[in-house]
């Protein structure tokens, strides 16, 4: 089944700001969560496809990917099987949404005020890779070196030397977090903060590991592979989820970002999806015609310069362009003819455009004003 548009799933427009599209989000989602509709399998699917739309329309970058690419932008964020719940970043955020009108539909996904922090997440990395106009218009894998750090392989990122292991945070029990007390004349307050001795995360190490000295990660060199659809253009990139650095003690890796840089072409400008290819010919295949060969992306075509083609003159190779990146269609190839003008002359050359210069002369004279009037009016058709 087709994916449908995400901004028609939450019924709110392209340029709708987060607070629209949270409120389009939270109507969608009391009408269809499934603890009011239970047993009901369209509800639910209803609500799960909610769901995955506010997911992307609520990241600034996956919502750019998404206007940029449409659902393929997003193949390398969900994978092939599609957006699951486990991609559903708003779990925690169920409260601030929907107050208490729901129990924990994402089974323990909901995390609880009083639970320890998890380990902070990697950096995100961000790598450049130059293509080729030719990479571009065929699609491309590429190879990308990375010295990143990577889960400590002594201590599996834990950051406990072998043998031993985190131990439970003694200021704060485990919790991640410590409690306040204070009296005032309006009765008694409590302030819940983040444990200053483990950072929250409920648990400390007390002997490191000798590998990475506690932090769980070592520096590692890998090399990544990523597939780069056919049109893509500089500025592009391709997040490739849970491929940027490990987070420290076991947290989440980070994302790597990998951003297209397109490089300058000897031959081709492009233009969108088309590529502009400007050929020479000489003054007499531009009188008489002829059949040349054109460069193309990937290879060589056949053209017809027709007889009498003026200086300028653009002619379409259809589809010889770069394939749209949405998969809509392919550009083409648009040859502009420039008549080249000899810049040293034989004898011969010379006494033939003498003559020819004559007959143009009589042709003028015979014509008058009007003459110049159809030259002028050859180059504007
Ligand atoms: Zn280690
Ligand atoms: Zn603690």
């Amino acid at each position: 089944m087709a994916k449908r548009d995400y901004y028609e799933v939450l019924g709110v427009s392209k340029d709708a700001s987060v607070a629209d599209i949270k409120s389009a989000y939270r109507k969608l989602a009391v009408k269809d969560h499934p603890d009011k509709n239970p047993g009901d399998r369209e509800a639910e699917e209803r609500f799960k496809e909610a769901s995955e739309a506010y997911e992307v329309l609520s990241d600034k970058e996956k919502r750019a990917q998404y206007d940029r690419f449409g659902h393929r932008g997003l193949e390398n964020t969900f994978g092939r099987d599609g957006f699951q719940w486990s991609d559903f970043s708003h779990a925690g955020d169920f409260e601030d949404l929907f107050g208490d009108l729901f129990g924990s539909f994402f089974g323990g996904g909901r995390r609880s005020r009083r639970g320890p922090a998890s380990p902070p997440a990697g950096r995100d990395l961000k790598i450049a890779v130059e293509l080729t106009l030719e990479e571009i218009a065929a699609g491309v894998e590429k190879k990308i070196n990375l010295n990143r750090l990577e889960r400590c392989s002594a201590c599996d990122g834990s950051g406990a030397a072998r043998g031993s292991s985190k131990q439970t945070c003694s200021t704060c029990g485990g919790m991640g977090q410590v409690q306040q007390v204070s009296r005032s004349f309006f009765g008694q307050s409590v302030t819940v903060t983040a444990c200053p001795a483990c950072n929250g995360e409920g648990s400390t190490v007390t002997d490191p590991c000798p590998e990475c000295r506690g932090d769980g990660r070592t520096r590692a060199k890998t090399t990544l592979t990523v597939r780069i659809p056919a049109g893509v253009r500089s500025g592009n990139y391709i997040p490739l989820r849970g491929q940027g650095e490990a987070g420290p003690r076991g947290g989440p890796a980070g994302d790597c970002l990998v951003f297209i840089e397109e490089k300058a072409h000897e031959q081709f400008t492009r233009d969108g999806n088309d590529v502009i290819y400007r050929l020479p010919i000489n003054f007499s295949q531009a009188a008489l015609g002829d059949d040349v060969k054109v460069p193309t992306l990937n290879g060589k075509a056949r053209m017809k310069i027709p007889a009498g083609t003026q200086s300028g003159r653009v002619f379409r190779l259809r589809a010889k362009g770069i394939p749209d990146v949405d998969g809509r269609g392919v550009g083409d190839e648009l040859v502009q003819v420039m008549v080249w003008t000899p810049q040293e002359l034989s004898s011969r050359e010379r006494e033939l455009l003498e003559e020819l210069g004559e007959l143009d002369k009589k042709r003028a004279d015979r014509e008058g004003k009007g003459f110049l009037e159809k030259m002028r009016e050859a180059f504007s058709s």
